[in-house]
């Protein structure tokens, strides 16, 4: 992380304080292990992010350390290519975790020995309510629920039916395994919650051995205690689990009591944070896969151009509350824009290319021209910027008339080219059409670097490239993914009715200065006057392309001002 960052006063929220307070009071003896325990069931997005930086945040900073545990309890739906992105995730936002990686189903035997020390304690049984039926025992909100009749099986034939559902004699959905706990509570979880189903699909990690699979609740806290996690921080939808969670801590023989703490996960408009309704974009299409620049997943946001400066920076700006809402996706652009306007290099590259002639400059005449790496910057070296006869200038920056507010290149007027010469609109060349192929230009050779000698004043500056030597290049432009702030919002239509159609848009044959052609994948640009762009992924020596992370400005709010 960049010094300014680790100077910077760190915002007092809750969580850093239950730790600070801990830590002072010798709680867990005054250590701090946290971890981040993903579903490998998709690619990370970036309330992950939020997580991530969360957790190995509190550890590094009360000297602890921070566990990546798989939570791989669903035996059906992992797979290695997320287990691997997720690793390469975490570590591109800068954290390490404390070796080895854990899994929960490293732990299968333990949870299983502890629902048998359950059962022999008489706080588990074995239930064949069918699924209508526990729904029908269980209750509701306001009434208590009633005990299953198979409540009071005997210690002996529970673990004899308890063996059979491990053995694979039991099909599939004849019987559970819950804990006895208590069907009036007023918290449904308390109600005997599931602790083991007979699931006959192999796992990931552990293959055919196991035809029961414990259930999300018996595993994460026992998981926690196992590996002597102090506070186990998750999202406020866990809030009600936490009785359940401190009820097994406190009715198993378990090594460690670590503490369960909720935040508010964050919530971005604009976009969708949900692995299965990001899945559903991939598998149906409407994005290239899981990194495409438009995704808010981690890969997405990183082959976008995003740095791990800063997400992290974005993740300790929002903060960490208990209360929802919903964080404004100008507020991640921004913190993107920031560490690029202050750490990426300049390069010019233009977009939609116009011939510029300067009739006056010598045929075949070559020059090599310098500017800045940044404007602050001078650690970043400078660029050799060839200059000729013919360069390219961006259509948009020439009109044949224009009023005084239009500081570009106009039709007798003069305008800077960028770290080079002031030229001045002699003629337009047009093909039979009435398009403009060409401007025929005159330049002021004693303008380099120096205002014109006789005092005119040319305030326009615009960016250009050599036409003898640059880069062909494509740009793909995005915009947000969805149109509307809330794509979830509307209960008659999915959200993917809401993607926004203009959302990529690809230039081909822009013309991109040759400092650009060195480019290394994902590193940011700063292409001035237009925005930040990086080399993306599937670029080849054959054709180099450049996404844009973000426009210079929040063309976004300037719209909304303008009531457009
Ligand atoms: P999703 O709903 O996207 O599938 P999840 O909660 O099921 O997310 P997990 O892999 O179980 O995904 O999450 C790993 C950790 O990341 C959990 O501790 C979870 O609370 C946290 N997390 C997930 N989404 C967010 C979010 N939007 N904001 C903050 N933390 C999150
Ligand atoms: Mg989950």
């Amino acid at each position: 992380m960049d010094n300014e960052a680790n100077n910077e006063v760190k915002p007092a929220h809750f969580i850093r304080k239950v730790i600070a307070d801990d830590v002072a009071a010798g709680t867990h003896g005054g250590k701090v292990l946290t971890r981040f325990p993903p579903e490998p069931n998709g690619y990370l997005h970036i309330g992950h992010a939020k997580s991530i930086c969360l957790n190995f945040s509190m550890a590094e900073e009360f000297g602890g350390a921070c566990n990546l545990r798989f939570d791989d309890t669903n035996p059906e739906k992992e797979e290695d290519e997320y287990i691997e992105s997720i690793k390469a995730d975490v570590e591109w936002l800068g954290f390490q975790w404390q070796e080895p990686v854990h899994f929960a189903s490293d732990y299968f035997d333990q949870l299983h020995a502890w629902a048998i020390h359950l059962i022999e304690q008489g706080k588990a049984y074995v239930c064949h309510l069918s699924a209508d039926e526990a729904r029908e025992y269980r209750g509701t909100l306001t009434e208590p629920g009633k005990n299953s009749p198979h409540r009071e099986r005997s210690v002996e034939e529970n673990l004899q039916l308890f063996e059979q559902m491990k053995d694979g004699t039991l099909a599939e959905g004849e019987c559970v395994l819950r804990a006895k706990i208590d069907m009036a509570a007023p918290n449904i979880n308390l109600r005997d919650p599931i602790i083991y189903r007979i699931r006959h699909v192999e796992h990931h990690q552990t293959g055919d051995k196991w035809k029961i699979y414990p259930t999300y609740d018996f595993t994460h806290g026992q998981s926690d205690a196992i590996e002597g996690i102090t506070h186990s921080i998750c999202t406020l939808e866990f809030e009600d689990h936490r009785p359940l969670y401190d009820w097994f801590i406190e009715n198993l023989p378990v090594p460690s009591t670590p503490r369960q703490y909720e935040f508010a996960r964050l919530n971005i408009n604009y976009t969708v944070t949900s692995k299965r309704k990001l899945k559903q974009l991939v598998d149906e299409g409407h994005v290239s896969g899981w990194n495409d620049p438009r995704m808010p997943t981690i890969s997405g946001l990183r082959r976008r151009g995003y740095t791990p400066v800063a997400l992290r920076q974005f993740c300790e700006m929002i903060g960490v509350t208990r209360s929802e809402s919903v964080v404004d996706v100008g507020m991640l652009e921004y913190a993107i824009r920031d560490d690029l306007d202050k750490n990426a290099p300049r390069a010019m590259c233009v977009l939609d290319p116009l011939k510029l002639v300067i009739t006056n400059y010598e045929e075949g005449r070559e020059e090599s021209l310098s500017a800045p790496g940044h404007p602050n910057r001078d650690d970043l070296p400078e660029r050799e910027l060839p200059f000729g006869r013919e360069v390219y200038i961006d259509r948009a920056d020439f009109r044949e008339e224009a009023n005084k507010k239009y500081k570009r290149l106009v039709l007798g007027k003069e305008v800077r080219l960028r770290n080079a010469y002031v030229v001045r609109a002699d003629e337009v060349v047009k093909d039979e059409a009435g398009n403009i192929t060409e401007v025929h230009c005159s330049y002021d050779a004693d303008t380099l670097g120096k205002n014109p000698a006789d005092g005119r004043k040319v305030k326009g500056v615009i960016h250009w490239v050599a036409v003898h030597n640059c880069c062909d290049v494509q740009v793909r432009l995005y915009d947000r993914l969805f149109s509307v702030e809330n794509p979830e919002a509307d209960k008659d239509k999915s959200f993917v009715d809401f993607i926004n159609p203009d959302s990529l848009k690809v230039l081909e044959h822009c013309k991109a200065e040759v400092s650009l052609g060195r480019a290394a994948i994902e590193q940011g640009y700063q292409f001035e006057r237009e925005g930040y762009f990086c080399l993306d992924s599937d670029s080849s020596d054959e054709q180099l392309i450049f996404n844009r992370t973000i426009g210079l400005r929040d063309s976004w709010a300037k719209q909304e001002q303008q009531g457009q």
